[in-house]
């Protein structure tokens, strides 16, 4: 197996595991979304409303990450494509080895990270 190729099927792997991550925060989301929904047709005022808006931004926030992680892997696949994997996108450099083991989706050296 080539280099890239071994990459390429870590990645692969490591954006499936983000995608199933993605799909089920989004599923949690949508339960509460609609456990709210249940609790508006209700003109009774429900102590739990608190609860479930602060659980819905707990979870938005979530969803929110498990999509930028997504997109990420997305953009590293990219970047295997066009032959710019594991060069760091502000210095032009390549990104330590080490780097990329501990974040193979990593964009930019340690360095160059805001
Ligand atoms: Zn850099």
């Amino acid at each position: 197996m080539s280099r890239e190729t071994s990459i390429r099927a870590l990645l692969v792997e490591e954006r499936e595991q983000l995608l199933a991550r993605f799909n089920k925060r989004a599923a949690d989301l949508e339960a509460l979304v609609r456990a709210r929904r249940n609790e508006s047709d209700d003109d009774e005022h429900d102590p739990e409303g608190e609860t479930l808006s602060a659980q819905w931004s707990m979870r938005a926030g979530l969803l929110e990450s498990a999509r930028e992680d997504l997109q990420q892997a997305d953009n590293a696949l990219k970047r295997l494509d066009a032959g710019q994997y594991g060069e760091c996108a502000a210095c032009n450099h390549p990104i330590p080895a080490g780097q990329l083991e501990v974040r193979p989706f990593r964009e930019r050296c340690v360095a160059c990270t805001p």
